[in-house]
């Protein structure tokens, strides 16, 4: 199969352009901006490439440096992309490439220039790409495999284009780039198709990674408070619990707000979820490290502690109950007073499962109800069990 330089450039054109439309695509439903910056690299690219393709013809629109340089825009518009995507702040140095690309641009495109300008064009393109692959590189946060996908691709095409500016530099290469002849320019088309693809690829991995663990953050949360639901507390409960021992007893509060109705009644529905909303931030507040927090639904709320104890719970309840109290006084006024009632459990043998355990703590939020509510009632089976 003939690679000759057309046929590379409009297999490249063909990628490029493919590339540019789908991050395009995948932009317009999740609106991440990386994915409008790698959109227009891509586009750029195919611009390029076309331009060059068109001057290989003898159409000579451009040039030969034009193409050059929009190749190395199209790596600046990569890196920016990526520093958008790992939320990272680039120095000034990264815009100044471009004074050097509007001098690259501005030169002639006859020797002896040529091996000069493909020095420094590679040098450009590899030092954007090697920084963007840098960027990448772990920091504690997991990007998910398209990251590190995306990372040694940009690392392997920066070595690449370092190579190329090694080649540039020793004597007897074969390049003329004018006429796209020589072994340099027909591996760097090679590789340039091939980088387009991967690059891509893994591109759009990077984003739908991200998109993922949006969504499962999503599904994990009451939407109003940003609280577990009561799935996620599923998922969540059986590791807390299954470290409860006599030594490291565990406690189950459950919360329930005293005349909640009155407020949704009195002024309205969108009152009644800023005082959930505010609970929620008083639960946040105090809750202790290695425990979880989570709402079951209308003015419900859990908290399922580890290593507790009886003074430990009173002591939360007790918190709880005195910030909720204020916050509800200063913000409404109603017939009966908008307090909380908590059933408490504090157990030290592992429930069979945590639907078994708000069952039974729900039996001792009702006691607190009927003892008159704004009151925490702990039942105690650390002995018992
Ligand atoms: P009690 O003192 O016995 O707990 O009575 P209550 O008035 O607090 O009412 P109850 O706990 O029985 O019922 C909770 C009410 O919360 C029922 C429903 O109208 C309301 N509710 C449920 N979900 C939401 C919500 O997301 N937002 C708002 N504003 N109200 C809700
Ligand atoms: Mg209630």
């Amino acid at each position: 199969m003939a690679l000759d330089p057309p046929t590379m450039l409009t297999l490249t054109i063909a990628l490029a352009a493919a590339a540019a439309l789908y991050l395009a695509v995948e932009w317009r439903s999740i609106r991440e901006p990386s994915l409008l910056f790698w959109s227009a690299g891509f586009a750029t690219i195919t611009v390029g490439s076309t331009l060059a393709l068109l001057r290989s013809s003898g159409i000579l629109l451009i040039g030969i440096w034009f193409a050059n340089g929009l190749l190395v825009t199209a790596h600046w518009l990569f890196l920016l992309g990526v520093a958008r995507f790992t939320q990272v702040r680039l120095s000034r140095v990264w815009n100044l490439i471009f004074v050097v690309w509007l001098a690259l641009l501005l030169l002639p495109g006859e020797q002896p220039w040529s091996k000069v300008m493909l020095l420094v064009n590679s040098l450009l393109v590899a030092s954007l790409t090697l920084r963007a692959s840098v960027l990448l590189r772990p920091h504690g946060t997991s990007w998910g495999v398209g990251a590190v996908q995306l990372r040694y691709v940009l690392l392997v095409h920066g070595l690449f284009y370092i190579a190329k500016a090694i080649t540039a530099v020793v004597p007897g290469t074969l390049i003329d780039l004018a006429a796209f002849r020589g072994e340099i320019i027909q591996i760097s088309l090679v590789e340039g198709a091939m980088a387009v693809m991967l690059i891509a690829l893994s591109m759009t991995g990077t984003e739908r990674h991200r998109r993922e663990q949006l969504i499962s953050r999503l599904a994990e949360r009451d939407p109003l408070t940003a609280l577990y639901n009561r799935r996620a507390l599923e998922v969540r409960a059986p590791a807390l619990l299954a470290d409860v021992s006599k030594a490291r007893p565990g406690a189950l509060l459950l919360i329930d707000i005293d005349h909640f109705k009155q407020v949704n009644d009195l002024y309205g529905h969108g009152a009644g979820d800023r005082l959930l909303v505010t609970l929620s931030e008083i639960i946040r507040g105090l809750l202790p490290q290695g425990s979880l927090a989570g709402r079951l639904g209308g003015d419900e709320f859990v908290i399922l502690l580890s290593d507790a104890s009886n003074p430990i719970v009173t002591h939360l309840g007790k918190a709880l109950r005195e910030q909720f109290n204020q916050a509800a006084v200063q913000a409404f006024t109603t017939p009966q007073a908008v307090t909380l009632s908590i059933g408490a459990d504090l157990f030290d043998q592992p429930p069979a499962s945590l639907a078994a355990l708000i069952e039974r703590s729900d039996a001792t939020l009702y006691q607190s109800k009927r003892d008159g509510r704004d009151v925490i009632r702990v039942e105690d089976r650390t002995q018992t069990c």
